[in-house]
This record gives C-alpha cells, structure tokens and sequence, in this order.
C-alpha cells in the first residue's frame, strides 16, 4: 500500500488481556486447575452447574488480580460484585459466565513503555476485572461430533482493558510483552501462552488522521502469540484502510487470526452489548477490599521490573540493554542479584549469564532459579578469570562443563584437577619464551626489523608448547624485555 495512503489514516487499537490466575482451584469451587489432566477429570458440581450447588469466591483469585491492579497503577475498588452475563455456548454448562460488569475490582491505571529506540509511550488502562473462563470445545477429534472438555469451565481470569489508545502494531506487541512480563513477575499467572493462560483480543479501528472520532471497530479474538498479535493488527489496518478508500462500509464484527496464512477471517457480527442481560449474581456476596488486606497485598509487593531495571542502571552500572536482559525474567534478575552481593565484577556476572551460562540453561532445559551453579560458585570462577590464574575460555569450557557434572566441587581444586590453572612463575615461563625464540631466529629478526605484530605469533605458540597454561599477560611482558 502507498505510503501516502497510509498516513491519511490514524491506527486505533485496545487490548483486552485474559491472563488465567494462578490458583490451585477454580473461581468458585475448590476443583484443581492443573493443565494437562485428562478431559473431564478437573470438574465437580459446581464446574457442572448441577441444580442446588452455591458458588464460593476464591480469596487467592481476589488477591492476586489485586496486585496485578496495583502493579499498573490502578485504582482498587472497595466494593465490587460479580454479574452474570448470559449467552448459550455448549461449553458454558450455566448458561451464563460469571464475571464483573458494573463495578469491577480495578479501575483506570496506566503503564508506561519504552520503545527500542528509547522512545516512550503510555497505554492507558480502562479496567481490570475478574471472571471466569469457559470450558472447550473440541471439533477435530471426531468426526461426526463435536467434544467437550469442561476442565477449564470455572477458571479464574483477570482480563485487562485497555482504552483505544495504541497506535501500531509494534506497541501493542510491546504491550503484550509488558503485561506478560509483570503477571509473571508478580505470579498472578504462568502465562504461558502456547497452553492458553494469556489470550488477547484486539478491538482495532482506523480514522482520518484529522478525525477525533473513532472508526468502527473489528475485534480479533484468542491471540495467543505477540507476533501474531502484531500480524493481526497490520492485516486488520491494511483490511480496513482498503475498503475505506474503496468507499465500502467497515462491519462491527468478531474475527478470528489464521496463523497459517497471517490474516482474519469473520466469525460473527458483533451483538449489542446489552443482548447478554447482566445482572448481579444473587448466589455470590460482593467483594470488599478491606484497607488491612489492601495493606498487606501492597506489603507483599515485590520491587516490579521498570524500577528494578532503573536501580541495575544506577546501582550497578548496567547499560540499558544488560539491564533490559536482567528484567526479562525474574529469575535472572535474582540470580544477578545475588551474584553481585558478592562480587563487584558485574560486567562481568552479566557476561556469564548472558553467554556461557544461558547457552548451558537452554543445553539443559533450566533456568536461573534451577540452574545448579549457584551464584557463589560463579564468583569463584571470575575471581579465578580475573586473577589471570585462568584464561576465559577454558573457564567457560572445561571447567563450566566440570562444574556442572559436580556442582557443589571448590571451583580452585577443580581447575588444578583438571590443570587450567595458568602458570606465572617467572622461571617457567622463561624457558618456554626462549625455546620458542630459539625456534623462530628469522621471525626474531623480522621483530627486530620492525614486523611487531609478530609478538601474537610468539604469544600463540607459547600458548601451544605449555597447552595453553602460559599466562599471556606475564608472556607478553616477558617477551617484550626479551626482544627490545
Ligand atoms: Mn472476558
């Protein structure tokens, strides 16, 4: 598309972010919620909505979507209440869904982003409001039938609203990746997105860029992939912009993403809001956020990425790359944490993680919180690199791969077992200098002449003659009081 027809119009996205709570139980029942189990096997009456069965809201549901309002700088509502909201699914045993309309338990809250080019921009929250999920239905298993699997029927969700205030793909992809960042961090949710715990629906419109007022809007429903979100809203964009200038009505309507093909497709056109009849759920009392429990939420904050990322800057030197790496995962950050409080090396600490032991993460399938090289034993080995009593190499070879085969080994014995410590005495690094000099009399005389780039050959083949334990600084030194 033209370029010039592109920026006659203005991009307007809102996210709604279904992240599943990580409870060990279902909003109102105490059926388990493990992922994987067999189908049907994680129900009871309640999940079944069997006659008679009273509903009881989950407390840890309440606190956590709690934190995660306080994360995003939401107002958290004293008083909220769960509606029904009515609509037949075969999934949905009740006949209605549970969740929060009037009055949700977070409301208004912002987060503040920055862009790759250093840039900023600010995603304003509507929002937060607790539900419950569905169960599934499964066409592809049978042939003449439909399946369902309720397991999922009941599960507590806190789903995320935005305003329509996200202009490109590529923010809204960075706002997906913010808010998955901070349900982990917090552990409000695994967010695991290829088992369905984070989901996003996108409400996507164009307008004239002169335009205040919003276009009709698409919504792309069950995105479970930030790249696919990014794919979508770029489709939608180029869909919509398309038929605007072919002077064809845009139709308020739910759309579904192809991953196979990177487009949309319609599902069905969107019904008013008020088709769903809510109405506040007799069978559930309503949720008060005492100011003792909102106190001890807020005590139980954990420091949140952005200023844990701006403290790495500060306190410890980071450059904003290192320190965005760090914040990535929680684990990582810890892992550094604790690694610094005991070594002031930490350039590098992040080298090490970033390099020899993310590759041994992935290699092994762990990650920071279960990699068995603690962050002491790290130290042991910069201290070993740093003292020239080892080079970089062997350390993040032979003696990492020998450390993690025994990780509770002393890092110094384990290196002289496996003779890595370099040697730096003076006498013996001598007589390997004036063999190899003796070697080479005509390369001597080329160093004489002028040709000094010739020292990394000396270097190099003093490496070779003591299998690689020759202090090349010492060597170096040595070399340079031999030849001028
Ligand atoms: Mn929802």
């Amino acid at each position: 598309m033209d370029d010039s027809v592109l920026h006659k119009y203005t991009l307007d996205v809102g996210l709604e972010i279904h992240a599943q709570l990580a409870t060990c139980s279902k909003l109102f029942s105490a059926a388990s919620v493990a992922f994987g189990s067999s189908p049907n096997t994680q129900v009871d009456e309640i999940t079944l909505a069997l006659p008679g069965v009273l509903p009881k809201i989950n407390q840890k549901a309440i606190e956590l979507a709690v934190k995660m309002g306080l994360a995003c700088n939401c107002k958290i509502e004293p008083f909220s209440f769960f509606a029904r909201k009515h609509y037949f699914y075969p999934d949905l045993p009740k006949g209605y869904q549970v969740t929060q309309h009037t009055q949700p338990i977070c409301t208004g809250g912002k987060i503040d982003i920055i862009r790759k080019d250093g840039t900023t921009f600010t995603v304003q929250l509507n929002r937060m409001h607790i539900e419950e999920d569905a169960g599934k239905s499964i066409h592809d298993v049978e042939a003449n039938f439909s399946c369902i699997d309720l397991n999922r029927a009941g599960t507590a969700l806190i789903e995320i609203v935005t305003e329509p205030c996200i202009h490109s793909a590529e923010d809204a992809g960075l706002y997906y990746n913010e808010i998955r960042k901070i349900v982990k961090w917090l552990g409000v949710s695994d967010a695991n997105m290829e088992e369905g715990s984070l989901r996003c629906d996108a409400n996507i419109s164009i307008r004239l860029a002169n335009s205040t007022t919003l276009g009709n809007k698409v919504e792309v429903k069950n995105i479970n992939s930030i790249n696919f979100l990014k794919k979508a809203i770029e489709f939608e964009m180029f869909r919509l912009i398309e038929l605007t200038e072919k002077n064809q009505p845009i139709i308020q309507e739910t759309r579904g993403y192809d991953a196979q093909t990177n487009t949309t497709y319609s599902l069905r056109e969107k019904e008013a809001a008020n088709d769903y009849r809510y109405f506040p759920d007799p069978d559930l009392p309503p949720v008060y956020i005492t100011a003792d429990l909102l106190l001890s939420i807020q005590q139980s904050m954990p420091e949140l990425p952005q200023a844990l990322k701006k403290r790495l800057i500060q306190e410890f030197n980071c450059t904003e790359y290192d320190a965005n790496w760090l914040v990535e995962e929680k684990e990582q950050a810890a892992y550094f944490l604790e690694a610094a409080s005991l070594h002031p090396n930490f350039k590098a600490i992040i080298n090490w993680m970033m390099g020899p032991l993310k590759q041994k993460c992935n290699e092994l399938n762990c990650s920071f919180d279960t990699i068995t090289i603690q962050p002491k034993k790290l130290i042991e080995i910069i201290q070993l690199v740093d003292s020239n009593m080892i080079n970089f190499s062997a350390a993040s070879g032979k003696l990492l791969n020998a450390l993690f085969e025994n990780p509770s080994a002393n890092v110094h014995q384990l290196a002289t077992q496996l003779e890595l410590i370099q040697v730096s005495d003076e006498h013996v690094l001598e007589d390997w200098v004036n063999q190899v000099l003796q070697q080479m009399p005509d390369k001597v005389a080329a160093y004489k002449k002028g040709k000094k780039g010739l020292i990394g050959l000396f270097v190099g083949e003093i490496k070779k003659l003591s299998k690689g334990k020759a202090d090349p600084i010492k060597v170096t030194k040595l070399l340079e009081e031999k030849l001028n």
